[in-house]
């Protein structure tokens, strides 16, 4: 890899000759995108498999198919996306009309995280190519095979002044965070959220932070047992819990508790059989470091079902445990991992004084049927996006942008919000030539009144 500064100093170069502002240019690399995924469907999923032994079905539902969706909705709209979008004007400026005109920021960081290795490095792509913006992109070096095939891809089929894969660590971070970018896009933990947005505050860049937290899943009283066990052990144990949106633990109606733990415990079983060791379609924790952080997390509590962890293979059973206790470091940070708490509640006042005594989250997750209980809920908690009756599915459309609020990230994206997250909206009022009112010019004798008429 060559010295960092001299990539920049290229892209910097590339983008002023203005070729990234074409949308023919644009639309040709979006393409050009497509048809490198398309034709290394199967190498994206060996890394993909390497990495965390992410099933095929999983990869795709959850990574290559996401960032195809993200791909074609954006051909479809970029046109639209990037047109001068005309606004109104007030009467006190006539005669005049309103612009908002698309700028792309120029050179942006992406920095992506290892557990959808793929998917969080490419989707923020999509929306800087789209917008114009030159690129650098650092993907984790803890997902290392999908890393170097990103790294391959990209360095084959795009030239370094436009796109460049910079493949590393921390201190390869740590480098890229010296140098003065445009944009910088940042997925992962909190902790490295701050330092990402410290560094961008020296050069006053703009953010986008894509960070994590403990996400909860509120499940009344009147929930339909059978889908909410489904669609929790589903949302939960996809990744093995390493998901930024899984949900971090349960609270459950008192009554209904016990029924629904039995069925999650169920559920688990049909999906990855007697010895989720033994299912393919398990997936594994990503390094030894995670594993025995996890390890270390099911020292306290009741566990239900799972506890199993083998080191040598990475494999940490899908696991539910009760009794736990808000002081334990179960309860303390971000589980990303495979296990699920369940708490119960006796009033709905007591499971939103839990959820409001925490961090806002990335996701919340609640079922019901109750509409009182749904709009209740969406109208007083603080979250950065979620589900009624379903897990994880948000992110999956694209007219919902998704990001967090406070420490769980600030910005959004996909779809019409990636390409608004490295875009600069140039607001420009066009004054007409024919007609000049004086009553903004001195001498103001007497124009207060007009004034006044005027603008209120
Ligand atoms: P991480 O913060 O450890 O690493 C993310 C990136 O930052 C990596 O590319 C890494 O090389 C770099 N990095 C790590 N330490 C650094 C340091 N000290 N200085 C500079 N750069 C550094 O995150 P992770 O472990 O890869 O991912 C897990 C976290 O990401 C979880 O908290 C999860 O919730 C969050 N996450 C959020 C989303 C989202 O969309 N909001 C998606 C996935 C993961």
């Amino acid at each position: 890899m060559r010295e960092i500064s001299a990539v920049l100093q290229e892209q910097r170069q590339f983008f002023a000759s203005g070729k990234t502002r074409e949308l023919a240019f644009r639309r040709e690399m979006l393409l050009r995108l497509q048809r490198l995924i398309n034709r290394n469907e199967q190498a994206i999923f060996a890394a993909l498999h390497q990495d965390l032994k992410k099933p095929a079905c999983e990869a795709y539902a959850t990574e290559v198919g996401m960032v195809r969706a993200e791909l074609s909705h954006a051909l479809k709209k970029l046109g639209t996306w990037a047109r001068p979008r005309r606004v109104r004007t007030p009467l006190a400026q006539f005669p005049a009309s309103s612009y908002l005109y698309q700028d792309p920021y120029g050179v942006a960081l992406i920095v992506a995280p290892w557990n959808y290795p793929f998917n969080l490095a490419l989707a923020p792509l999509i929306g800087a190519v789209a917008a114009g913006n030159c690129v650098v992109l650092k993907p984790s070096e803890l997902a290392s095979a999908t890393s170097t095939l990103l790294a391959r891809l990209l360095g084959e089929a795009f030239p370094e002044h436009y796109l460049a894969v910079i493949e590393g660590g921390i201190e390869v971070n740590q480098a890229l965070l010296e140098e003065s970018f445009d944009k910088i896009f940042f997925t992962g933990s909190v902790g490295v959220g701050r330092l990402v947005m410290a560094a961008a505050a020296r050069n006053l860049t703009p953010v986008t932070l894509e960070l994590g937290g403990k996400s909860p899943c509120i499940v009344e009283r009147d929930a339909n047992l059978d889908l909410a066990a489904r669609r929790i052990v589903w949302g939960k144990f996809l990744n093995a819990g390493q998901t930024c949106v899984a949900p971090d633990y349960i609270l459950v109606h008192e009554e209904i508790k016990d029924d629904l733990v039995r069925r999650m415990v169920q559920q688990i079983a049909q999906f990855y059989g007697a010895d989720p060791a033994q299912s393919p379609d398990y997936p594994r924790i990503v390094n030894r470091r995670h594993f025995d952080r996890l390890q270390a997390l099911l020292q306290k509590g009741q566990i239900v079902t799972g506890g199993t962890a083998v080191r040598e293979d990475l494999y940490l059973a899908p696991t539910l445990i009760e009794a736990v206790d808000w002081q334990d470091p179960l309860m303390q940070e971000e589980i990303f991992g495979p296990i699920l708490p369940v708490i119960s509640f006796a009033t709905l006042d007591e499971a939103l004084q839990i959820v409001e005594g925490q961090p806002r989250p990335l996701a919340l997750y609640l079922f019901s049927n109750n509409r009182k209980v749904q709009r209740r809920i969406m109208a007083e908690v603080s979250f950065g996006g979620g589900c009624i009756n379903d897990t994880i599915l948000h992110l999956a459309n694209p007219n919902l942008p998704f990001g967090g609020v406070g420490t769980s990230g600030m910005g959004s994206y996909h779809g019409q919000a990636s390409f608004t997250a490295f875009s600069h909206q140039k607001s420009v009022l066009k004054k007409a030539l024919w007609l000049d009112i004086p009553l903004r010019y001195a001498p103001y004798a007497g124009k207060l009144k007009w004034l006044k008429l005027f603008l209120r």
